[in-house]
């Protein structure tokens, strides 16, 4: 395995930590750093940016971030296991790596970071769509990430991507379109990872559009579209009731048919309700 910078192969420092991988934590090493920069490459032009790196763990991905040059890295993790293989990363990159043992769902990072930032992240599986809804849903837009290039269970990816009519669509897909434009860049198999997942991975890449899509107000329409896809199999008169007064009038108004469901509707006719109801408000 070609080295991108003098440091130690992966599993050796796996090996000298005792990093063992912790199912609680969601720990599926990436090992192969080749891959890894290839991953680092996908969120473009980093030497002008800072990066927000979460769940560094033993740092396959931090080195591919820096040997790409990212201006800085600002990396969360939660294990302190990995703080000594991190402290290595730093010395190799000086002043370019900072490392902060915490949990990401506990800390705002933002004080730590200077404009331009994009977020890279092979994400614990089961922190990664909270994460992701935090950053898509921010106070303000645009928000203080330029882009988002994160690994994902396939399925979750497919999620994001989708479009109506598919089983796949839903509050994720709306979520994420509404104000990003999100592709899958690339997809990879249980054995690039150490231990192999179950299942198969994908790394999304997002990047914040100046203003949303289609005018709407976020609480509104992030509000209707948790509850309509609630019971996406419902049509909408049933499965909104109650969200809003005279709901079959805005949804006509919305040139939605009141028998649809949510799963049939685009995200235009879904900002164009959000704007109806709170019009009404
Ligand atoms: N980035 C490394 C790689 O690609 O090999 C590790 C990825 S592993 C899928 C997920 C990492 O997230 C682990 O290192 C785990 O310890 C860390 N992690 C899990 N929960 C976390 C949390 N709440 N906050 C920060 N890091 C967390």
């Amino acid at each position: 395995m070609a080295l991108i910078d003098g440091l130690p192969p992966l599993r050796e420092v796996i090996e000298t930590h005792g990093l063992v991988a912790k199912k609680s934590l969601g720990q599926n090493f990436l090992l192969d750093l080749n891959l890894t920069s290839k991953i680092a490459r996908q969120a473009g032009d980093l030497t002008q940016c800072d990066v927000l790196e979460v769940g560094p763990g033993p740092g396959g991905l931090t080195r591919g971030l820096l040997a790409e040059g990212a201006r800085r890295v600002l990396a969360v993790e939660k294990d302190s296991r990995a703080m000594a293989p991190l402290a290595e990363i730093a010395a190799a990159y000086p002043d370019r790596l900072e490392v902060v043992n915490a949990d990401a769902l506990a800390i705002d990072p933002l004080e730590r970071l200077t404009a331009p930032v994009r977020i890279v992240a092979n994400l614990p599986y089961n922190i990664g769509t909270e994460l992701l809804v935090r950053w898509l849903t921010p106070a303000q837009w645009p928000p203080y990430w330029a882009s988002l290039t994160l690994m994902f269970q396939r399925e979750v990816a497919q999620r994001i991507v989708a479009q109506p009519g598919s089983k796949t669509y839903g509050r994720l897909a709306i979520l994420s379109q509404w104000r990003t434009d999100a592709r899958i860049v690339m997809e990879l198999p249980p054995e690039a990872f150490s231990p192999p997942p179950k299942i198969h991975s994908a790394v999304v890449h997002f990047t914040a559009l100046p203003a949303p899509r289609f005018e709407a107000d976020a609480k509104t329409l992030e509000r209707i579209v948790a509850q309509g896809f609630n019971q996406r199999r419902k049509m909408l008169r049933a499965s909104l009731k109650g969200a809003t007064l005279d709901l079959e009038d805005k949804l006509i108004a919305a040139g939605i048919k009141p028998t649809q469901r949510a799963e049939e509707v685009g995200l235009e006719s879904w900002c164009a309700l959000a704007r109806a109801i709170k019009a009404t408000a």
